[in-house]
């Protein structure tokens, strides 16, 4: 983990959710993901708690193949990927920006749809945590230079608190088979699907870089 802030070392850490009553095997799972993302956000530190909420209501555990969908592609990605093990690049991981804080997970499926299920931050429940409550809603009344052990102290007091689920269906996607195509502007190959036109993403909507 990246030298920051006092409370967010690993024993300040520790010792929060001691406090907390964070039950030891998410400590330490807390702790993989805090180095994981660099520190201890709270964003990730809240999506532990949606992780684990969200295999239990699944009934599974993270040693088995799983799919998560994100709806923000802040902090919490990194929740179910190093939790349950729904990367980018397993492509077991989908971040759709919607900007809530919420989670599907779903265990792999025959049919064109799979049940998930749902966690997500809930406000009401929220209104019980006032600090979270004015964190999360980037209220200026925050100050984090003075409230950001008060509120970590109060993500593991809450845990799953301040989180509801509901049941849903989520498409399953359909893996298809493709070919390489060269673009007749880089030269380079492609798999023919991501053609846009006549052209690479790269020599179209997603160039991204100017040579030098
Ligand atoms: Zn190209």
């Amino acid at each position: 983990m990246q030298a920051g802030h006092p409370e967010e070392t690993p024993d300040a850490l520790e010792a929060s959710m001691d406090r907390g009553g964070v039950k030891p095997e998410l400590q330490q799972k807390v702790l993989r993901l805090s180095e994981f993302h660099t520190y201890p956000a709270p964003g990730v530190l809240i999506g532990a708690f949606m992780v684990d909420y969200a295999l239990e209501l699944l009934g599974v555990t993270a040693d088995k193949k799983l799919y998560g969908v994100c709806e923000t592609p802040k902090c919490l990605p990194d929740a179910l990927q190093v939790m349950a093990h729904c990367t980018t690049g397993n492509n077991r991981l989908k971040v759709v920006p919607i900007g809530k804080f919420a989670i599907t997970l779903n265990a792999p499926t025959e049919g064109e749809t799979a049940e998930a299920v749902r966690v997500y931050v809930d406000l009401e429940k929220l209104k019980y945590y006032p600090i979270i409550d004015i964190w999360y809603a980037n209220s200026p009344t925050y100050d984090k230079h003075t409230m950001k052990g008060l509120l970590q102290d109060e993500i593991f007091r809450a845990g799953r608190m301040i989180l509801s689920f509901e049941r849903v269906l989520v498409p399953v996607k359909i893996k298809k088979k493709w070919s390489s195509v060269s673009c007749p502007c880089c030269g380079e190959t492609v798999p023919d699907y991501l053609i846009e036109g006549d052209r690479c993403g790269a020599c179209g909507s997603m160039k991204y870089y100017e040579k030098i």
